[in-house]
């Protein structure tokens, strides 16, 4: 490797030694089908009023926030939105520890989002293995609560990405217990749209340390927005303002996000739900009948995960067929284990057609 030049030595020491987060889009490949990002098939049509767009938007779009609070079940000052959700990750972890001296803790395999914001903000992390059903182990985080640097923010994701698992109400209910008054507990609901009976908004009321993250990118098919909401005690909302930028949320954001959350919108969101929900059914009730498909983890995300004879060998062939599906097979617990967006009706069975060619040529010596 050449030396360093002096703009990188220029740089903070936390920044030289970032890897920089690979998300689905910068890994990249050549495909005409990309399950690799948990994004919606297809996008809708919506208006845009250009007449205000000489001028600053507002903070926090009133319209945004009293829709999102009327369809979240809570009041608008328990709502902030910001750019995507992961913005919000990173204002919890930039909000409530202190640099150098606090910790974050979570579960991996899980949502990378948590580690790497924690890294570009010079925040440690304690990793927390889960049970084998992937539920967190209450006892060992309680245990981890108690001993070394102080741990300010505790993440879980529900339901998990990528293991499609839904957190546990009594375990949460316990870590509540615990944490009170010591810890923030987050649980990221990106994926809430597919299973909305398991949220557990309705706890926020009960705890002002509960914190509950969600997107349009998901369910509601907005990935290109970039439009998150943080749903929490009123309090903890005050803070995360005083840390947010002046601007964060652009008014054509504002503009298509109030769109999205009108009745109309809300209506179109839970049919795309309900469309990808029996796809998601069908592919796996298809999948279990394969000879190439060991395991399916849980299913209440947009996604399945799976367990193969050969990741590796199912991923490129996929690629061969220009699938491009997420590789998990070098995570925690999750070895020979690929990811599969749901996508539409032809993408479903584009990749079905693979899993049956792969089964019946069975595994290679
Ligand atoms: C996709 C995803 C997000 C990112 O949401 P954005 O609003 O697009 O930033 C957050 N958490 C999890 C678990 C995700 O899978």
């Amino acid at each position: 490797m050449s030396a360093k030049s002096w703009l990188t030595t220029l740089a903070c020491q936390r920044v030289q030694q970032l890897t920089p987060y690979l998300s689905a889009r910068r890994i990249g490949g050549k495909g005409h089908i990309f399950l690799n990002a948990n994004e919606a098939p297809r996008s809708e049509q919506y208006q845009l009023d250009c007449s205000r767009l000489n001028r600053y938007p507002e903070c926090q779009p009133p319209e945004v926030i009293a829709a999102y609070a009327a369809y979240a079940g809570v009041t608008p000052e328990q709502v902030l939105v910001s750019r995507g959700s992961d913005e919000a990750i990173e204002l919890l972890i930039r909000t409530f520890c202190e640099p150098g001296q606090d910790e974050i803790l979570f579960c991996p395999p899980t949502y990378g989002m948590y580690s790497i914001s924690a890294e570009t903000c010079g925040v440690g992390m304690r990793t927390i293995a889960p049970l084998d059903n992937f539920q967190p182990d209450v006892p060992a985080i309680l245990q981890a609560l108690s001993v070394g640097a102080p741990i300010k923010v505790l993440f879980f994701c529900s339901p998990n990405n990528p293991t499609g698992t839904v957190l546990e109400r009594a375990s949460l209910l316990a870590i509540l217990d615990a944490t009170a008054g010591k810890q923030i507990v987050v649980v990221d609901e990106a994926y809430i749209e597919f299973c909305p009976q398991m949220s557990m908004a309705d706890l926020i009321k009960d705890y002002p340390h509960l914190v509950i993250t969600r997107t349009l990118s998901k369910g509601f098919a907005l990935a290109g927005l970039r439009c998150g909401f943080t749903l929490a005690n009123a309090e903890v909302i005050s803070l995360l303002l005083k840390v947010i930028a002046p601007y964060p949320i652009p008014e054509p954001v504002a503009q298509i996000a109030a769109q999205a959350l009108s009745a109309d919108g809300l209506a179109t969101m839970r049919q795309r739900v309900v469309w990808l929900n029996g796809l998601k059914a069908e592919l796996k009730a298809q999948m279990q009948q394969l000879g190439c498909v060991r395991e399916i983890f849980d299913d209440h995300g947009n996604f399945l995960l799976a367990r193969f004879d050969s990741g590796s060998r199912l991923f490129q062939t996929m690629v061969e067929h220009g699938i491009i599906l997420r590789d998990f097979s070098n995570k925690p617990m999750l070895a020979d284990s690929v990811r599969i967006t749901i996508g539409d009706e032809q993408e479903m069975a584009e990749v079905l057609q693979v899993l049956r060619r792969l089964s019946e040529q069975g595994v290679a010596p």
